[in-house]
């Protein structure tokens, strides 16, 4: 389903076509995604690169880089530079024609019921298991 996004000051805009979140939305809980997001976790989904386009605003887009602690391929994040949103991440262990929308930030996102959860040793002691849970990354 085609969802239209846009950053909290609005001056990114995008839309996305996604999968049913029912089966696809995913939890994180890892720490790079806690601090990223001022949150105990991020809401994402996997998506081909090609499902996801700008309609305002692209040239604000700064990005970052990171590696995780896991040993991992580096992770690109992509945000507002006005208002520091994250539209999308694409990590290089995906290859390079899929990224990991953030939700929260689509229309109706927040109703998104999680179906995965990953990094489940980082969740925090007070938040219940909703999706399956795997304590890091699943399994390819
Ligand atoms: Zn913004
Ligand atoms: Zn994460």
């Amino acid at each position: 389903m085609s969802r239209a996004g846009k950053c909290h000051c609005g001056q990114v805009q995008w839309t996305v076509e996604l999968p049913d979140e029912s089966v696809s939305m995913m939890l994180c809980h890892c720490g790079a995604c806690k601090a990223m997001s001022s949150s105990g976790y991020s809401q994402n989904q996997m998506v081909p690169k090609s499902a996801f386009r700008y309609t305002k605003g692209e040239e604000l887009i700064s990005s970052y880089t990171y590696t995780s602690d896991n040993g991992g391929l580096p992770v690109h994040c992509y945000f507002c530079s006005i208002c520091s949103c994250h539209p999308y991440h694409q990590l290089e262990v995906l290859g390079p024609d899929t990224i990991v929308v953030k939700t929260v930030h689509v229309d109706g996102g927040l109703a998104f019921v999680p179906a995965v959860e990953i990094f489940g040793v980082c969740r925090q002691p007070w938040q219940k298991e909703i999706g399956l849970t795997f304590d890091n990354m699943p399994p390819a």
